[in-house]
Order: structure tokens, then C-alpha cells, then sequence
């Protein structure tokens, strides 16, 4: 059905906060911002699995006017840097700006769990979204990765314990896996290449 190592043209998406990042609540000073310790090694891990890396995250606080697009742009620069000094690539970082929009319809394609930023970095890079992962603490970045056709990692870490223990009942979608970290999620992303290239 598949070419050989089509899956090497796959990507994983990660979410930022409560996933790559501690979950601090708005970023307003880019001093706040806290890589988790086991990034750099969890996106090292996939690099040498031939998966490219994007980050993929909704960042409302803009149109709120909580803070501005210029200390986005140096928190994700600080971002990409600290990863690149742990031999950890990241290729882009991809932010929806808008304003969640409850019981209307969107304003945008790219608030997840709309999956628009799948869509543009698949645009962009050349990504193979069915041999793709997404990976958040959200069932709403489970969510993001089923509508773009990829596969779903929940993570324990940020709002996921909360989401797995309180608000399962209220899940639209189920997700690939539940792991405890980006790390544990990373090595079982891994583990799934050889099946992927059978
Ligand atoms: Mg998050
Ligand atoms: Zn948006």
C-alpha cells in the first residue's frame, strides 16, 4: 500500500506547553518560559528516527492582548536554541493567535483542535501526515492529529493527568496512546517504525 520508509517522511508534532514546555500559565516575560528537562533528549530521539519535529500551539493570549506577537516570536527562539544546544532540531514553530470561539463557529483553521497547522507545515515541508504523530497533555491535541489524519499521543504531564482521571467521560476521541511523558512517548513512537515500514 505504502513505498518503503514512507513513514520517514512522517512527522511528529508536538504541543508546547505541558509537553515540550512547563505549563506556567501565559508566557508575558520570556523568562518565564521552562523547557521540561527530557525534551532535548525525547526530540534528539526522533530526529534520529528520521522524524522531522514541529511545534504546534495555540496561543490565544495574543488576541487577548496578554502579550505580544514579538515576545512569542523570542520565547520560541529561545525554544528552538536550547533544544539546538542539546543536538535537538526543531524545523518550525507554529502558533494560532485567535481567540477560542465556544459554541460558534471558528474564526480561524489553526485553533486546535482545528488542525490547520498540520495542514501548513504539511504545505510547507512536505510532511506525509498519515505517517505523521501529534503528542499533547490536551484530548484536544489528540484530537488535532486525528482531523489532520495522524496519529494521537496524550500525555500525562501538564493538564493530563487531570484530563485522563476527571474528564474522560467527555472525550470525543480516543487516543493511539497515553503516555507519562514526551519522553516515554518518544521510544514508543520509535518502536512503532519497523511495523509502519512492513
Ligand atoms: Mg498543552
Ligand atoms: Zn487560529
Amino acid at each position: 500500500m505504502t513505498a518503503p520508509r514512507t513513514s520517514l517522511s512522517g512527522a511528529v508534532f508536538l504541543d508546547l506547553y505541558g509537553t515540550v514546555a512547563r505549563e506556567v500559565g501565559y508566557i508575558n516575560h520570556p523568562d518565564r518560559f521552562r523547557l521540561q528537562d527530557f525534551s532535548g533528549e525525547a526530540i534528539r530521539l526522533l530526529n534520529r528516527a528520521g522524524y522531522r519535529v514541529f511545534v504546534a500551539t495555540n496561543q490565544s493570549g495574543i488576541a487577548r492582548g496578554y502579550f505580544t506577537e514579538d515576545v512569542l516570536n523570542e520565547v520560541h527562539r529561545r525554544l528552538v536554541d536550547r533544544l539546538a544546544r542539546e543536538g535537538a532540531r526543531v524545523e518550525a514553530v507554529y502558533h494560532c493567535p485567535h481567540l477560542p470561539r465556544e459554541g460558534r463557529p471558528p474564526e480561524c483553521d489553526c485553533r486546535k483542535p482545528l488542525p490547520g497547522m498540520l495542514h501548513r507545515a504539511a504545505r510547507e515541508h512536505g510532511v506525509e501526515l498519515a505517517s505523521s504523530w501529534m503528542a499533547g497533555d490536551m484530548i484536544t491535541d489528540v484530537e488535532t492529529g486525528h482531523l489532520a489524519g495522524a496519529r494521537g499521543i496524550l500525555l500525562r504531564t501538564g493538564y493530563g493527568r487531570g484530563q485522563i482521571e476527571y474528564q474522560r467521560h467527555r472525550w470525543r476521541v480516543e487516543p493511539d496512546l497515553i503516555c507519562d511523558d514526551l519522553l516515554v512517548a518518544a521510544h514508543a513512537i520509535v518502536a512503532a517504525l519497523p511495523q509502519d515500514q512492513g
